[in-house]
């Protein structure tokens, strides 16, 4: 064997054992005890050793709101391997007048040779014509099993309930899994229109343009459309309580719908738009940070299986130089946060909390992702024949976060200040070591594009 990591304690989404993992040619060949002779021994004794993480929503590299996302594959790939993620999907977007293949041609010249980790694409359908329904068609046989459509975002990202149904038809024809960013785009231009007409200019008019309604709205709405199709669905960013209720409602007539939240809704709420100045625009996301009861709701959701992954929606932006585009306009302000590296040491701190168990934890950042995005049986396991994306994890490390002690290259963190428990220490890429003491230690470029098989729900 090429690699035993002896001494550790191996986690799964659904056991907890004390045991060695070989690996060679990159693969989990053997976990047991005894297991023989190898080239190089890890010693992973009070660590824990876990499946590398799967990071199912972010954005790399991408064009918005007349700026660009403030990490690139080099820079953020590095830090979600910093972070434990050893596989992001990213979301390919189609530009007005485009072709979905020319897209993804665009997305593998940011990503193929330049990317730390492994990396998928989902297709992000904003001009559904009909020759581009005809190109979604043959999509899934390409790797490429997920399809994103925003219910947000008037004249410009929005597709209407026609356009919805119709993807939504073929995902369920083909195999694929449809994301949805369920927001109702009319409801929050006229918030916004009323807001701007009153001279309510700042940041927290982005949260009162927002408000849970309209997520709600738009959620029942995407469930109704996916049950009338019998095609499976994926909610993306749930933010609130009243949400995931429709999630739960929906469930229990059938439908195939599945929830993913984000770190930043568990531990940011309406109190950060009473920040000084300008610097709850570092706040705005979509949607927006909530109350604390929707915190709790959706610790709840993580922990009874309500909800099924927790994806980072990585948008960074800086907060000199590219939030302060709206500094007069919050319509302007480019919408997201960083969290690509933070993202499983957040959710970790759940486990360290006592909300959520060991397992529960592999299974939210890895496991299930892996499943529903059509990365098992390769990804998001500890398992013979599974790919050697393994994380050595000190449960005891402590680190107070900042833009200093972060990968991430952004110029600020929500979690400044905070300090955490529990820290991935030793990433594995394929059985290659690639983070050693939150040092990046591989080699760019060692990434490369997964061609994903049909989701499974
Ligand atoms: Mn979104
Ligand atoms: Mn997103």
């Amino acid at each position: 064997m090429q690699l035993i990591i002896t001494g550790g304690t191996v986690v799964t989404a659904s056991t907890v054992t004390r045991a060695d993992v070989g690996i060679d040619h990159g693969r989990i060949v053997a976990i047991g005890t005894d297991l023989g002779a190898a080239d190089q021994i890890l010693d992973a004794s009070g660590r824990l050793v876990l499946p590398g993480g799967v990071d199912p929503h972010v954005h790399l590299d991408t064009p918005v709101m007349g700026t660009v996302t403030a990490d690139d594959y080099p820079s953020g790939t590095i830090a979600a391997a910093c972070g434990g993620t050893t596989t992001v999907i990213d979301f390919c977007f189609q530009m007005p007048g485009e072709r979905l293949q020319d897209a993804l041609a665009g997305w593998h010249r940011r990503a193929d040779g330049r990317s730390a980790i492994d990396y998928g694409f989902h297709s992000v359908v904003a001009d559904p014509r009909p020759e581009v329904l005809d190109e979604l068609e043959s999509l899934p046989a390409q790797g490429i099993s997920s399809f994103k459509l925003f219910m947000a975002y008037r004249g410009a990202l929005q597709v209407d309930d026609w356009a919805m149904l119709r993807v939504l038809e073929i995902a369920q024809r083909r195999g694929a899994l449809v994301l949805v960013h369920a927001e109702n785009a009319e409801m929050t231009h006229l918030l916004q229109q009323r807001l701007l007409a009153a001279g309510q200019t700042g940041p927290r008019s982005h949260l009162v343009s927002r408000p849970p309604l309209v997520e709600v709205e738009a959620t029942h709405r995407a469930i109704a459309l996916a049950e009338l199709v019998a095609a499976p669905l994926y909610l993306v960013h749930m933010s609130c309580g009243a949400a995931l209720d429709e999630l739960v409602r929906g469930r229990a007539r059938g439908v195939r719908v599945v929830g993913e939240t984000c770190p930043h809704y568990l531990v940011t709420s309406t109190a950060d738009f009473d920040r000084p100045g300008f610097e709850a625009a570092k706040y705005c996301y979509s949607p927006p940070p909530r109350q604390p009861g929707d915190q709790q709701r959706l610790w709840q959701a993580l922990a009874d299986g309500t909800l099924h992954a927790v994806g980072s929606d990585h948008a960074p932006f800086n907060f000199v130089g590219q939030k302060d585009l709206g500094r007069d306009d919050f319509t302007r302000i480019p919408a997201g946060a960083p969290g690509i590296e933070e993202r499983m040491i957040m959710l970790y701190q759940g486990v360290v909390a006592g909300r959520l168990s060991l397992s529960r934890f592999v299974d939210l950042v890895a496991t299930t992702p892996a499943r529903l995005f059509g990365l098992a049986p390769h990804k998001g396991s500890i398992a013979p024949g599974a790919d050697a994306d393994i994380v050595l994890w000190n449960p005891h490390a402590t680190l107070t976060l900042s833009p200093d002690v972060l990968h991430q290259r952004v110029d600020y963190t929500i979690n400044h200040g905070r300090t955490v428990q529990g820290l991935p220490e030793t990433v594995l890429l394929r059985g290659d070591v690639i983070v050693r003491g939150r040092q990046y230690v591989g080699t760019l470029g060692s990434g490369q594009f997964v061609r994903r098989g049909p989701p499974v729900l």
